[in-house]
């Protein structure tokens, strides 16, 4: 198995892509050094503490989910349960045509879930006007791109491309200010919020004692998606339950920490459930929609700890990968490190099991993570087993060395001949030994060492 479509898109990519992906990587992996460092005393016990709880409601994910219901039922947020992506875009389509008139709009705060249905098209299909609310998700959508990154949909774009994209959509005079780019979109998007008929949402956290929903965010827009519109939607995976508000407190600062290197996100929202009778404002119907999209096969399978993921980004800033690619390379919604393994996880090694080799191994995906996945070691299994199911070709210098290694005649007689061998650069294949150096044997021989032990 290689990797010619994460390395083709590598090839063809433009510098200036490049640029702003490596810049805003960098700035984010700095910024959550140094904030975590001051949120916690001792970070890796709070690495190791989340991870135990993410854990637990693995283990006890039905009985959780259970709970939940109850709770969210009777504080009247209505529940629903989607198998797949087809299953959850019938439920958001049914309530949208009950409650809104057709070419209603539909106002879309950020959610990795809905980009995982493919909830935007599945609305337009039915005549609906989905508008992103989130600023990256607004530009990726008037662009008619794909976000990038899980946390920053836009890093692969500056700020050129954003006026420009702004001055298309007739927003405002060109301007490369971030401040007048953003004041163009928050006049545009307040109409939206507005107009919009329903609000769809994701959720950071799903609070299975209390049966409140958790959103984080920067903008304000989440606030606005989910009280201004008639009708509140949240789609979420099911494994994104926490077991009690008790956890929150850690779980929200390893999330901002991990993801923008902030103390703690700029609004923090516990949705109780729809408006009372009293309340200002509000909407009038909750629901929750909990996706499983492959996600309990998952859960009883080799890559189970992929579902402690709160989705924070840190993985794919640190990334070597990532960072000479972009996201889009993945060909998935999830990209980087944590793409590369819940991507085929969910969809099958034969599917996009190629996103395995996308990796240099260094390790730095697990150790920023916050809920302490081990993804290394789960992509060398799924190299591992894509390789037992016969899938992609082998790599032609590791088919080389695997005869080498396999033939004890041929071994010696590599060995004997590495110095010569070491000044033909083709022994392996070209492309193999262009970006590397043969290395000299020091020393004796491992077998004459054995043999003068002995
Ligand atoms: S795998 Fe870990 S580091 Fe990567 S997005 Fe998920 S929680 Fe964050």
């Amino acid at each position: 198995m290689s990797v010619p479509k994460v390395e083709a898109f590598a090839r063809a990519l433009r510098g200036e892509v490049v640029t702003s992906v490596r810049t805003a990587s960098a700035a984010k992996v700095a910024s959550r050094v140094s904030t975590l460092g001051e949120a916690f005393d001792d970070i890796e016990s709070a690495r190791t503490e989340a991870a135990r709880i993410k854990d637990e409601v693995l283990d006890r994910l039905r009985d959780l989910l259970l709970e939940f219901e109850a709770r969210a039922t009777a504080r009247r947020i209505q529940v629903h349960w989607a198998s797949d992506a087809a299953e959850a875009n019938r439920v958001v389509l049914e309530i949208c045509r009950r409650v809104a008139e057709p070419g209603a709009i539909v106002a879309k705060a950020k959610s990795m879930a809905t980009e995982e249905i493919g909830l935007n098209s599945a609305l337009e299909g039915a005549g609906f006007r989905p508008i992103e609310t989130d600023l990256g998700e607004y530009v990726v959508q008037i662009d008619g791109d794909h976000p990038s990154h899980i946390v920053t949909p836009i890093i692969h774009k500056n700020r050129v491309d954003v006026a420009r994209s702004f001055v298309r959509e007739g927003l405002g005079p060109y301007t490369e200010d971030p401040a007048e780019l953003t004041m163009q979109a928050r006049a545009k998007l307040r109409d939206v919020f507005r107009q919009a008929s329903v609000g769809v949402s994701g959720a950071n956290f799903l609070i299975a004692e209390t049966g409140r929903i958790v959103l984080v965010e920067n903008e304000g827009n989440n606030r606005f998606s989910t009280t201004a519109p008639r009708v509140h939607i949240a789609v979420a995976g099911i494994e994104k339950l926490l077991p009690s508000e008790r956890e929150l407190p850690l779980f929200l600062k390893l999330l901002a920490g991990s993801a923008t290197g902030q103390r703690l996100t700029t609004y923090v929202h516990l949705i109780s459930g729809p408006r009372e009778a009293n309340d200002p404002d509000g909407p009038e119907e909750v629901h929750v929609i909990f996706l499983d999209n492959g996600r309990t096969r998952v859960l009883e399978g080799r890559y189970r700890e992929i579902l402690r993921c709160i989705r924070c980004g840190a993985c794919l800033n640190v990334c070597p990968v990532y960072r000479q690619v972009s996201g889009h390379a993945y060909r998935h919604v999830y990209s980087g490190p944590i793409g590369a393994v819940l991507a085929p996880a969910l969809e099958g090694i034969d599917a996009i099991g190629d996103l395995a080799k996308a990796s240099t191994l260094c390790g730095a995906c697990e150790e920023v993570c916050p809920v302490k996945i081990p993804i290394p070691r789960m992509l060398l299994e799924l190299r591992d087993e894509a390789a037992r199911a016969g899938l992609g070709k082998r790599d032609i210098p590791w088919k080389r060395f695997a005869t080498l290694a396999g033939s004890e005649l041929l071994w010696r007689a590599g060995l004997t001949l590495l110095p010569i061998a070491r000044k033909l650069p083709s022994a392996l294949g070209r492309e193999w030994a262009q970006k590397r150096e043969m290395p000299m044997r020091e020393g004796r021989s491992f077998r004459e060492w054995w043999r003068e032990r002995s």
